[in-house]
């Protein structure tokens, strides 16, 4: 009789693959300690909420939920369109922008390929990578951030695309302009380049790459936006990526046909509208940096200068027995050993108060 073995079955990639590590969830720290009030600066989430005029809108929405969404997201692709001044057939929706770049890597990397990212780069690509049984070129960082040139010399004829977040998560780091722009311009015309802008609401505008521009010179420039972080809608899953239309055509066939449901369509739709919502998710954002910043400095402690809505924190070898004290204090950051960054710790930045409760609990813990 032949054995049921699943992991025999499986495909070779997916095998080796370790589960995602999300941030700790507060329900389950609740239950575990059974405590309230626990402030979770976790997983880069708006500190501020969901915006009152998407909530509206999801109201609205409920009632039509039992018909599929729009398959196509005519209302959502066209107000990014506007706003970004791109065509409609340069965008491909996703549940979430983890969704995009997975289908990306889907739709063009097969178990011949290498794929390129950095050390500390985001968990997710080599994630996607190994899961199609390609292999993941892992270049070491340089100030924690990607090392440009040696990732340059890195690319073979067997690669087929390079993931680049811009700012970068874990570590907050940011590319100029002119050395991203640097970069693609030598990077070869078959090989995909991904910028992931998960971040790019917080970038100081004089400092934004205009990316989505470059794409008209680079066909093989992708780039990758959410409206998990500075648009606040994280639980409901919607992000969307800027590409050659020829890339998002072929996309688009080996897409889910209702990967985003109707409530994140409606909220993305509302929440790009929603300027005041964007403005103060960033200045909360500008002033909670400063405050753990300043904290730092007071401690002496050092941190990965970051561009994005989080600090990560050298808190030195004890790391992850101060994340397992933080919990036990109510308070819950995102350990990064994963990361090959076993001295920090990453923390969202919060509301000013939350910021707070992390630094009096730090505090307190260091002695
Ligand atoms: C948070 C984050 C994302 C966004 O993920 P979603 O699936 O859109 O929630 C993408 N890339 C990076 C680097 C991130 O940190």
């Amino acid at each position: 009789m032949t054995q049921f073995d699943a992991k025999q079955l499986a495909n070779v990639g997916v095998r080796n693959l370790s589960p995602y590590q999300a941030g700790k969830p507060i329900e389950e720290l609740e239950r575990e300690l059974g405590i309230r009030d626990i402030v979770k600066l976790a997983s880069n989430e708006n500190p501020l909420g969901i915006s009152p005029l998407v909530k509206a809108a999801l109201q609205d929405t409920l009632a039509g939920l039992a018909r599929y969404p729009d398959a196509n997201g005519f209302y959502l692709k066209s107000k990014l369109a506007k706003k970004f001044a791109v065509d409609t057939a340069q965008i491909t929706l996703g549940n979430g922008s983890n969704d995009v770049l997975e289908l990306l890597a889907r739709t063009f990397v097969n178990d011949q390929h290498e794929v390129i990212f950095a050390q500390h780069a985001f968990v997710v690509y080599p994630l996607v990578t190994q899961a199609i049984g390609a292999k993941g070129i892992a270049v070491p960082a340089k100030d924690y951030g990607h090392d440009l040139p040696a990732m340059l010399a890195a690319i073979t004829p067997k690669t087929r695309m390079i993931f680049i977040a811009n700012p970068n998560n874990p570590t907050g780091t940011f590319l100029t302009s002119e050395a991203l722009h640097d970069f693609i311009r030598q990077v070869p015309a078959n090989v995909l380049v991904v910028l992931d802008e998960a971040y790019y609401e917080y970038v100081p505008e004089a400092e934004r790459a205009p990316s989505l521009e470059w794409i008209a010179s680079f066909p093989n420039l992708v780039v990758s936006r959410t409206f998990s972080k500075a648009y606040g809608l994280a639980g409901l899953r919607a992000g969307y990526m800027v590409s050659h239309p020829d890339v998002a055509d072929l996309m688009n066939r080996a897409r889910q046909p209702f990967n985003m449901n109707s409530l994140s369509l409606k909220a993305a739709e509302v929440a790009l509208d929603d300027d005041d919502y964007l403005h103060k998710s960033i200045a909360v954002n500008a002033a909670g940096m400063q405050q753990l910043v300043d904290f730092c400095e007071r401690q002496g402690l050092n941190y990965i200068p970051s561009y994005g809505n989080f600090l990560t924190i050298e808190v030195g070898e004890k790391a992850g027995e101060l994340y397992q004290q933080l919990l036990q204090e109510g308070v819950i950051v995102r350990p990064v050993a994963g990361y090959e960054l076993p001295r920090h710790l990453r923390v969202s930045i919060g509301l000013p108060e939350e910021n707070e409760t992390f630094i009096r609990a730090l505090t307190k813990l260091l002695g």
